[in-house]
Order: C-alpha cells, then structure tokens, then sequence
C-alpha cells in the first residue's frame, strides 16, 4: 500500500517526519517529498506550502506520479465551533470553498457547476480514525471544515462562515485536497487540531500554538498509519 501525509507548512509534517526518521528525498515543482518504507507500506509526506493552490499540486503529485492510494492530512485549523478549543483535534466529515463566489448567475456560494458544495471525506477511514480515538481515549471532534485563501481572524468573517456554511472549523488547504481525491477517486481524511478560534486573537493564538496543535495531529496520524499497515 502507498499513502500519501500532506501537511500545508513545514512545523505541520516535522513531528512526523522525526517520528520515522529514514527517508529518500524526492524533489519536484519546488516542493519537497519524503519517501519512507515502514513496514510492509510506503509513504509519501510532504508540506504544500499554504492556500488550496499548492495543496492542490501536492494532492496532485502523490496521486498520479507517486501513486498513493490513500491521502492524510495532518495540520492545524482554527475553530469556530463554541466547543472546539485550542488543542482539540478534529476529523473533517465534509469540506467546502468558503471563498468561491459565482452568485452573480444565481448559483449558491461555495458553489462551481460540475461540482458541488461540500465533498465528504472517505467513511471507511474516518471510521477506523473513530476506532482508534475510542481504543486510546483520545478525544476526536468531528466537524465541517471551510477552507478559503484567507486566514480568518475577524468576527463576522467568523459568523458567516458558521451561518452560510454550518463550518466548525476553517483553514486553507483542506477542500483543495478534497476536491483532488475526489476527482481522482482517492480515500482521503483530514486532521486539523485548533491553533487558535478565527477571532481578533488568531494571529497570536496561532504562533502560540501551532507547534503544539501540529504535534497533536501528527501524533494521531501516526496512530492511524500503524493501523493500516
Ligand atoms: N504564520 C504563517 C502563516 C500561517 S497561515 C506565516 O507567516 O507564514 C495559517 C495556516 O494554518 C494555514 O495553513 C491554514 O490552513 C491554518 N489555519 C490555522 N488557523 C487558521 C485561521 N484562523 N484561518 C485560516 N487558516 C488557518
């Protein structure tokens, strides 16, 4: 089997990339790949870069030129939902493109003709991610997830993304992932541990954060890798 880790920064696949050590170094379109044999699996682990179009290259790349057969995403989100707090980890059910607009022609916002809305994440490995939180007494949230070239850290920013949306927890990668999988028929989920709650204090509450909320989702991305393997 061949699985593919995606993170959107450095700090995001470091914890990992510590956690199996040996690894072949791959180099394409600007962008870093680690290949690691670990057991009777190989995986691929990258950092994007931020924002849905690099995400979107590093999906892309796995995919069709290392053939990975499952993708992961392991990162950091800031929270919406009153009771998603700083540290907490989340598992994505559905994601959108809260930043989508064609409403001038009357289509619903997120929205792109020939696609839709929300796309859902693979139930066979969000299963098994529930599996393993209940075994371990990790405590795993489930939610919606808004990704948008923007990070969010306003009020009514904040609010529309819950009201259009009902998004629990906005980042910046996390749909264009979606989007590539589902294209390619690819099992995907998403991990994302909150680093801060998209308000006046994100900026802060992120560089806090960020490295501690990696290491969570890392962590339990690690857990669902021994899994399948
Ligand atoms: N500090 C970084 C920029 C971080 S952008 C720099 O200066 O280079 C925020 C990253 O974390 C994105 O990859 C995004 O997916 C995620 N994220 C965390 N909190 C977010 C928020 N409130 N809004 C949008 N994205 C958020």
């Amino acid at each position: 089997m061949i699985i593919g880790i995606i993170g959107a920064m450095q700090e995001e696949i470091t914890p990992l990339l510590k956690m199996f050590q040996d690894y072949k170094i791959h180099k394409i379109a600007n962008n870093t790949f680690y290949e690691i044999t670990h057991k009777n699996i190989k995986i691929f682990i990258a950092y994007s870069k931020i924002g849905k179009v690099h995400a979107s290259i590093t999906a892309t790349t796995l995919i069709t030129l290392f053939k990975c057969e499952k993708i992961i995403f392991s990162g950091v989100a800031g929270g919406l939902h009153p009771d998603l707090k700083v540290g907490d980890l989340l598992l994505a059910t559905k994601l959108c493109q809260h930043d989508v607009d064609i409403s001038a022609f009357g289509h619903p916002l997120g929205f792109i003709p020939e696609s839709s809305i929300y796309i859902t994440t693979d139930s066979t490995l969000n299963n098994l991610a529930k599996q393993i939180a209940q075994k371990k007494g990790i405590l795993l949230k489930e939610g919606v997830i808004a990704s948008g070239d923007q990070f969010i850290h306003d009020a009514n920013k904040k609010h529309f993304l819950i009201k259009e949306f009902k998004a629990d927890a906005v980042e910046m990668e996390g749909a264009a992932v979606a989007v590539v999988c589902n294209l390619f028929n690819i099992p995907f989920c998403i991990f994302r541990s909150i680093s801060d709650s998209a308000d006046q204090e994100a900026d802060i509450s992120f560089d806090t954060f960020l490295e501690q909320a990696a290491n969570t989702s890392a962590i339990f991305v690690k857990e669902i890798i021994e899994a399948l393997v």
